[in-house]
């Protein structure tokens, strides 16, 4: 991904594997950011892998304010284990996490 401040390329700091209870698809929630210039990102990527007719990954981003984005990264580490959909910590209790979401930076199906 890049980043849409100043186009250089974005790092993934943390990546968190979920299930929807009632659809079959998995999602990530992600922490992004630009090593150049500081932006923060969340991305966020459905994968609908059950559904053979449609298996593309969608990925949204969004671009978020430097202190929502430590806080809600300090919840997101105290996971013990983020590729783990079966984990019982708060966050992937409480999954989709509350204002995961902020102004579109990209939308895309990879
Ligand atoms: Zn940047
Ligand atoms: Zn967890």
């Amino acid at each position: 991904m890049k980043c849409i401040k100043c186009q250089d390329d974005l790092k993934c700091k943390l990546s968190i594997f979920t299930e929807e209870e009632d659809r079959p698809i998995e999602i990530s929630y992600q922490w992004w950011f630009c090593e150049n210039c500081g932006a923060k990102y969340y991305g966020i990527l459905e994968d609908s892998h059950v559904n053979m007719f449609d298996d593309r990954l969608l990925h949204k981003g969004y671009l978020i304010q430097e202190k929502k984005w430590q806080e809600s990264l300090r919840e997101g580490l105290k996971c013990p284990d983020p590729r783990n959909i079966s984990c019982t910590c708060e966050f992937h209790r409480e999954a989709p996490p509350a204002g995961f979401y902020g102004d579109s930076a990209w939308y895309s199906y990879e």
